[in-house]
């Protein structure tokens, strides 16, 4: 992909797995993008397959992650990087001993799983009628495509509730309270904010918290090595409007990261 916007990270951290208790800020330093610094790509981009940044993999037969514990999560069989998950179990100690009860709603979901959840808004009756590009558009409010989801990566998780009014008040404004002031130190950032931050796509999701330190080079390889055909030749319904929405850089780059 060409074009890779200022909002794009380039990590320089090879070795994300061990550092999963590194505060976000000193792991990294300043972001900086791939196309400002001309810098040749690390082994860390060439550490991630195309199938793995496009979800075409099955995370229990994946060696590289682990399965959330049921009493963490309401949902059965779901998955995290093992870093991922060690990171999450530190930040989830220090949710417990501060009184903050965190349950993981979603986790990793690969090409097949977010294929079914987009198909099933694509049928949606309320659609009738509609251009294949407004349904699109109307989907991404939240949802992404199948093939540009963070949720492929095995960094990302979705908290407690997919409501953001649920973090307005009462339990879910001390949820949300805590995890803004904290959860930064365990590695996970709230990339998708309510845009004052000026990025583009997906609406405020209060719930999601991305792991920068493995998301963050991940990210960097989707961009070097995904293109928009890899969308438009997907099969789902409505891939086609991946390349007039500009999804690659509207949506998986449409995300917001920490100042320092
Ligand atoms: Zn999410």
């Amino acid at each position: 992909m060409t074009g890779v916007l200022a909002m794009c990270t380039f990590c320089h951290c090879s070795e994300p797995q061990a550092q999963s208790s590194v505060p976000v800020s000193a792991a990294h330093g300043p972001f900086t993008s791939a196309s400002e610094t001309g810098a040749a790509a690390p082994d860390s981009l060439l550490a991630f397959s195309r199938q793995e940044l496009l979800g075409q993999f099955n995370p229990a037969e994946h060696e590289g992650f682990e399965r959330i514990p049921d009493a963490w999560t309401d949902k059965d069989n779901i998955y995290l990087r093992s870093e991922v998950l060690e990171a999450y179990r530190q930040m989830k100690t220090a949710a417990d001993q501060a009184g903050i009860q965190l349950i993981i709603r979603s986790a990793t979901r690969n090409f097949d799983y977010q294929r079914g959840i987009w198909e099933r808004k694509w049928k949606r009756p309320q659609y009738m009628g509609w251009q294949a590009i407004d349904k699109a558009r109307d989907i991404l409010t939240y949802s992404a495509m199948p093939g540009a989801s963070r949720h492929h990566w095995g960094t990302d998780i979705d908290l407690n509730s997919f409501e953001n009014d649920w973090f307005e008040q009462g339990d879910g404004a001390e949820v949300y309270a805590w995890l803004s002031a904290h959860a930064n130190q365990f590695g996970f950032h709230q990339v998708y904010d309510d845009k004052s931050s000026g990025r583009t796509g997906y609406e405020l999701e209060r719930w999601h918290w991305s792991y920068l330190p493995t998301a963050g080079p991940m990210l960097a390889a989707y961009n070097q090595r995904i293109d928009t055909p890899d969308l438009t030749n997907s099969p789902f319904s409505g891939a086609a409007t991946a390349d007039s929405l500009n999804i690659l850089v509207q949506f998986v780059n449409g995300i917001v990261l920490p100042e320092n």
